[in-house]
């Protein structure tokens, strides 16, 4: 706390070596009230004005030792004291020399001694008051400055408090809704008018999200002050270049009038941004809205009838504010990419209680037409009929979905060579065969009159072609056209299916692909299906290095799907799969046992009944131990042996019977529900001679027995019995 005017006392400094005259100031200026200061040489003065500030200084000139003047010289000599008023006191008046001397080091005055009380106290007194009144002003001085230091400080406290205030404001108007669309026009909304009289908020096309720009500016005539409109495209293509530029580096941007003026070019030549029915812009900032290290919208803010700019406190807010609004427009696009995975997982799962549902029916009603009192033949040739097709869509059905899991998981190897493909067609449509049957369509298949090779896994482009011939198939209404043409377009092989089917709406094309995906269906789904063929086909073609395509012109003007993949160079020869050789018609050597184990009793009962109706002599084993006594006493030719039995699995017992000598011919096959590589090679390893994935398909079990009933007989035959003979492992 500053002491008033009224209370603070001037110094005044009386130098002078004789004590007796102290006594004589003391009375004189005693009654001044001001503090008087003693000092008796000029060193202790020097002291004094060391220490502290004095209004005036009363010097004798004549002392021994330091005399008036050196005195004098020294005080001016020091920065404190350089300017203090000095009056020097002296009996000798007529030393011109020292007079002058005196005036050059600045005294204010000289007096003569005796000296006058009344002349003497009226001239320090004008001393004092000078002092004090430049200490006043000195202290006022320091204390507006002081005054306004604080207001400057509470000026910008209030202001963070304001822009907290606002940023606080913001974060719950922004998370207030997990709406991307709520969001964007949330935040155009906010930056008007604390940030800028202007704001255009941008969002980049990304995650299904349209490049939209919403704009919100102030305007008095709008009911709540701020007027809204969203921009589809803008005519000012400086400031588009300008987002796309901020868009790509992540960083701000700003623009001084000028620069906004060069950017509006566009808009008609050197006309200034002026906003639909609102303000002309000034100055522009471009604010980038950054989440998860992506640019994932900008933020323009401007600035117009408020004349402000843009300083560096206002920038900091606006990139806290797009910091926010970035996180939650991400969370809004993220929310919605699980909400539209949950629908579509929803849609599947009731698509897929349907679809597994569906062949349940016939099937039941065949199983109970082949009851033991139904003898007409061509009701049981009905029944197997449909049982087995039903089945055939149920495996198709659950294979398609564990090659999805197994591509999604990368658990899928492909097995890449130089096929043939009029070999790889043949086998895709003996594979759509029943459907395009079904459905009476006329196909067409047109090759190239030379052979042509491709690089991919046989296979799996088998699937590929299959599935999309299957689909042109079940969109296209009865009587149809489907054609599979190939062809030879640089050094790609093409395949194109094309249908004249129901066709494919534009706005679907871009998604059937997708897992799940279907064009909007009836509501009886009368073509089923489980929207995963698409994405099977699309997920094989690109792991073989090729793509996939679909056109249509939309409804009822059919589809075309066109599949690249690249040509082999080299002309290695095909594998031969097993699908392609003929099914043979021999007759079975009635000698011939088969040993079916399975603790399925129903698996193992119908495998019985087919191969006993092909004239097999079956046994049936429910367990691990049962079959290997059973192995002991029948010594069976072949054995199809499950793999997931209880107690000792399928491997443990193809092992002990592949220690027996007696088994040593016998063909060995694993039933088995796995058929990746690492699954064969177990099997291998087990000794079995083949490996079958459930289901089975009977024509190839009982072709497989046919098979190997035909060689043991050509061994006997023409080598006579060779026993113990070490049976080469299948494939
Ligand atoms: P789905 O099991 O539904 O057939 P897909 O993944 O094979 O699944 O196909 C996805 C969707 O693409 C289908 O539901 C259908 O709407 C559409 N689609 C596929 N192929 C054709 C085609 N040849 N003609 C018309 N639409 C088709």
């Amino acid at each position: 706390m500053s002491t008033p005017l009224s209370q603070e006392r001037a110094g005044i400094l009386v130098v002078d070596d004789r004590p007796d005259k102290h006594v004589v100031y003391r009375a004189i200026l005693e009654e001044l009230g001001q503090d008087l200061v003693e000092a008796t040489s000029g060193e202790q003065a020097l002291k004094h004005v060391l220490h502290r500030d004095f209004a005036v200084i009363l010097l004798d000139v004549n002392m021994p030792g330091l005399d008036g003047l050196d005195t004098a010289a020294l005080i001016r000599g020091r920065k404190r004291s350089a300017h203090v008023p000095i009056i020097f006191v002296t009996a000798d008046y007529g030393d011109e020399i020292r007079t002058a001397r005196g005036y050059s080091l600045g005294a204010v005055d000289f007096m003569m001694s005796p000296i006058v009380p009344e002349v003497l106290r009226t001239k320090v007194k004008v001393f004092v008051d000078l002092y004090l009144l430049a200490r006043q002003a000195k202290r006022q001085a320091e204390e507006s400055a002081a005054l306004a230091a604080e207001r400057i400080a509470r000026d910008a406290a209030e202001r963070a408090s304001r822009q907290s205030a606002f940023l606080a404001d913001a974060s719950a108007a922004l998370s207030g809704s997990l709406i991307a669309s709520a969001t964007t026009r949330a935040l155009a909304r906010l930056a008007v008018p604390f940030l800028a009289d202007v704001s255009a908020l941008t969002l980049v096309e990304a995650e299904g999200v349209e490049p939209v720009t919403e704009l919100a500016w102030t305007d008095p005539e709008a009911p709540s002050g701020i007027a809204t409109e969203a921009l589809q495209t803008t005519a000012w293509l400086g400031w588009r270049h300008a987002v796309e530029r901020v868009i790509t580096s992540g960083k701000l941007e700003t623009f001084t009038p000028s620069h906004v003026l060069s950017i509006t070019a566009g808009a008609g030549s050197g006309s200034p941004m002026v906003l639909p029915r609102g303000p002309q812009i000034t100055a522009l900032a471009l604010v980038p809205l950054i989440a998860r290290a992506r640019t994932i919208g900008v933020l323009s803010l401007g600035m117009g009838p408020s004349e402000r700019t843009f300083d560096s406190e206002l920038l900091d807010v606006a990139t806290d504010l797009a910091g926010r609004a970035a996180i939650a427009l991400d969370n809004a696009f993220l929310y919605r990419t699980l909400h539209e995975q949950d629908r579509r997982k929803n849609e599947f799962l009731a698509m897929l209680s349907h679809e597994l549902r569906n062949p349940l029916a016939p099937i039941t009603n065949a199983a109970h037409m082949l009851q033991p009192n139904e003898t007409d033949p061509r009701r049981i040739t009905w029944a197997k009929e449909v049982i087995s097709r039903q089945v055939r869509q149920l495996a198709r059905l659950v294979d398609d979905l564990l090659d999805v899991s197994r591509i999604t998981q990368g658990k899928i190897e492909l097995k890449i060579e130089s096929i043939e493909v009029s070999e790889v067609v043949n086998a895709a449509v003996e594979t759509a065969r029943p459907m395009l049957d079904s459905q009476e369509h006329a196909l067409a298949v047109v090759l190239p009159a030379q052979p042509l090779r491709i690089k991919g896994d046989f296979t799996r482009l088998a699937q590929v072609l299959g599935n999309l011939l299957n689909n042109a198939a079940k969109y296209t209404d009865r009587n149809g056209r489907i054609e599979l043409t190939v062809g030879h377009e640089e050094s790609q092989i093409v395949f194109r299916v094309r249908d004249s089917g129901i066709g494919i709406p534009p706005d679907a094309l871009g998604t059937i692909f997708e897992l799940f995906a279907q064009v909007q269906q009836t509501l009886d789904r009368s073509r089923g299906g489980l929207g995963i063929g698409l994405t099977l086909v699309k997920r094989l073609v690109e792991m073989q290095g090729g793509t996939v395509a679909a056109h249509s012109e939309g409804y009822g003007c059919g589809s075309e799907f066109v599949v690249r993949l690249p040509e082999a160079i080299d002309a290695a020869p095909t594998k031969t799969s097993l699908t392609q050789s003929k099914p043979g018609g021999e007759s079975v050597d009635a000698s011939y046992r088969v040993l079916v184990v399975d603790d399925n009793v129903d698996a193992a009962e119908s495998m019985a009944m087919i191969l006993r109706l092909d004239g097999y002599v079956v046994q049936l084993a429910f367990d691990g131990e049962v079959a290997l006594d059973a192995v002991r006493n029948l010594a069976p030719d072949a054995i199809l042996l499950d793999i997931g039995l209880p107690r000792m699995d399928g491997f443990q017992v193809a092992e002990r019977i592949r220690a027996l000598p007696s088994c040593a011919s016998t063909l060995l096959v694993a039933i088995t529900g796995y058929g990746q590589p690492e699954d064969l090679e177990r099997s291998r390893r087990a000794g079995f001679d083949r490996h079958i994935v459930k289901p089975i398909d009977p024509s190839l079990l009982t072709q497989m027995l046919a098979e190997h009933c035909r060689s043991r007989t050509t061994v006997n035959s023409t080598e006579n019995v060779v026993p113990l003979r070490k049976r080469p492992a299948a494939n």
